[in-house]
């Protein structure tokens, strides 16, 4: 089983020996990493960045662009910025404009604190734009930027913003940042994220208020500082058609606008929405385009509206986000338990005279063969019910009723152990009531948000053990005390994992295409913070070196950030233990000693109890 790998993994990660590993450099497992690390005692989740993912995402995107471009002799130029929003990390955005050096790559920003990054570390001379509400000090932070150098554009949502800039261009001078109007389109994206577009979309200028615009502009005598037109449909945008729709309606605003005398106008900014392949399953994808469908269709249709209405072909931008980040982080989530790993056979305290159901289990676990073994799971699963009936009903006691749970969970996993090498779809209509239940050292609402918030799925897959056939339906289980933490089986999606012994080996289950807006939008329920980060970066050599380690927030840390006074929970903690009169005094010191490591420890798992470790 490959976890679809080649579906989602665009070959950036591969199979081989049995583990993931990365497909650069000297192929290390991502396995060996996570052992690495932990060696060094980090425990719990890591999520892992990988900076050649970030480079090789943008490389493709300019690629594309650049030939299309040249297929249709297309005369204006490819630009690219980054949406903060979607990652702000600097162990993300750093490397980001590094790498990005060789490109007319920048920064987009959507509030003051993005503005700041982007005046920080977007390297002069490549773009940044400006977009969301503002007000008149995030406005005039833009006129700082473009006085420093930068090749800033404000793009204003509303007519009033217009008027700010009018404003404080009068009081700050020239350099002024260039503007861009964002523009309301009719049509509108698709899927769950699909509110940014439309006639009732947050954002953008009606036609009215363009016209409007038009003439303010020139008033003010600002219309040469008038560059672009703006857009955004949506995030992950799972069909082509929309796009083009949008691209159509921008290009003749763009067009018309140009006639009207905007004659400095000669970009189309055309948002983010490039959709991510996140499905591991054949046949359920997330997009019906390629890259070079896309950048084709972008091209073409600007050029042929350009040559329609006799204007010049605009300079084409984009802000594709989740396209660029998603694939540079994973998060390493150890499994902690299988649920039914209590269910061992010593465990089993059968009486001298058992009720009649629960001798005739035993009978069939001990029966059991390859050719039953369908037949004796259904009967025992059925058994299971009575069992449990008899019990409500007072008919049967708690160790029956434990060794009833006991067994039906000894046959599962006997049946599941007789059936390894046939097709699985033998045992396709009872995976859901034979599922195991994993459960992981992490959080789904600080490191998969978005699963939480809108079903949408992650590739997931364990990091070794790929030439052993999985042979569990499995749910995963965050350790949250919160019922929707759990991925549950899904017989559309199914994943299958190995039946392991914690007690003897580790587990490590993988979910990539983490590194867009997951790591952000993270809520610390419970107190989960952001896992234990680092890089794998390569040298020349293709060896892989970690860096930039940071440990998940310590506990004192985290009760800061809430604005609780560290020092008073210190003190009052102290005093309680000092005062206690049932602590004997040699212990006091003992007792405080391991507090104080416990404090200055992450919030994550350690030990439970019947794992080797975590
Ligand atoms: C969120 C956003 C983006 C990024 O969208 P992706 O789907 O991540 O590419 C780009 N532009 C604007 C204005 C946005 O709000």
């Amino acid at each position: 089983m490959d976890y679809g790998i080649k579906i989602w993994s665009k070959n950036y990660f591969k199979i081989k020996d049995g583990k993931v590993i990365i497909n650069h450099g000297k192929k290390p497992a991502i396995v060996d990493i996570v052992k690495d690390v932990r060696s060094e005692g980090y425990k719990g989740p890591l999520l892992i960045r990988f900076p050649h993912l970030i480079k090789n995402q943008i490389d493709t995107l300019f690629e594309s662009f650049e030939k299309s471009m040249k297929e249709y002799s297309y005369n204006g130029k490819f630009n690219g910025v980054f949406p903060l929003k979607v990652n702000q990390f600097p162990n993300f955005v750093i490397p980001l404009t590094e790498i990005s050096q060789g490109y007319n790559y920048g920064l987009e920003a959507g509030s003051k604190p993005e503005l700041i990054i982007a005046m920080s570390y977007t390297n002069l001379g490549s773009p940044i734009i400006v977009n969301g509400f503002k007000d008149k000090e995030m406005i005039t932070l833009g006129f700082i930027a473009a006085q420093m150098g930068h090749d800033i554009t404000i793009t204003i949502e509303g007519i009033n913003e217009l008027e700010t800039i009018l404003e404080v261009a009068k009081e700050m001078g020239s350099p002024y940042p260039n503007i861009g109007l964002r523009i309301r389109l009719h049509s509108s994206g698709i899927g769950i994220w699909a509110k940014s577009g439309g006639i009732n979309s947050k954002f953008g200028l009606t036609s009215a208020e363009l016209v409007e615009a038009m003439t303010m502009l020139k008033q003010a005598d600002m219309l040469e500082n008038f560059k672009m037109i703006h857009f955004h449909i949506g995030s992950q945008i799972s069909e082509i058609s929309p796009m083009k729709k949008a691209l159509r309606e921008a290009g003749n605003i763009y067009a018309e606008l140009y006639k009207m005398g905007a004659t400095n106008l000669n970009s189309v900014d055309l948002g983010g929405g490039l959709a991510v392949e996140y499905s591991q399953h054949k046949g359920i994808y997330e997009k019906n385009y390629t890259l070079e469908e896309f950048t084709s269709d972008v091209v073409y249709l600007l050029k042929m509206i350009a040559q329609n209405k006799k204007v010049p072909e605009p300079d084409i931008y984009i802000e594709a986000g989740r396209f660029i980040a998603a694939s540079h982080a994973i998060v390493v989530a150890p499994v902690l338990e299988l649920f039914s790993q209590e269910y061992d056979q010593k465990e089993l305290n059968l009486k001298e005279k058992n009720p009649p159901l629960i001798d005739e289990l035993y009978e069939l676990y001990k029966i059991m063969n390859e050719n039953n073994a369908i037949e004796f799971l259904h009967d025992s699963l059925d058994h299971m019910e009575s069992l449990l009936t008899l019990f409500d009903l007072g008919y049967i006691d708690l160790i029956d009723r434990s060794n009833t749970e006991i067994l039906v969970h000894l046959i599962i996993k006997k049946a599941v152990d007789l059936l390894r090498n046939k097709d699985l779809t033998d045992i396709i209509n009872i995976q859901n009531m034979i599922q195991e239940r994993y459960l992981l050292n992490f959080s789904i609402f600080q490191s998969l948000p978005d699963y939480w918030g809108l079903g949408q799925n992650f590739p997931v897959m364990p990091l070794e053990k790929l030439d052993e056939k999985p042979t569990r339906s499995a749910s995963l289980w965050d350790i949250t005390c919160d019922s929707d933490g759990e991925i549950s089986f899904d017989t559309q999606k199914p994943l299958f994992l190995h039946d392991v012994n914690l007690i003897e080996e580790d587990y490590f289950l993988c979910f990539f295409l983490v590194g867009a807006y997951q790591e952000t939008m993270g809520m610390q329920h419970n107190l989960f913070t952001h896992p234990t980060e680092l890089t794998v970066d390569f040298d020349e050599e293709g060896n892989y070196e970690i860096k930039n380690i940071i440990e998940a927030q310590n506990i004192l840390d985290i009760l800061d950030d809430m604005d609780y006074d560290i020092k008073d929970v210190e003190r009052r903690l102290k005093q309680k233990i000092e005062e206690s009169k049932k602590i004997n005094d040699d212990m006091r010191s003992y007792i405080l000693g391991k507090l104080y490591v416990f404090l200055s420890e992450n919030c994550y798992l350690k030990t439970i109890a019947g794992c080797k470790n975590d």
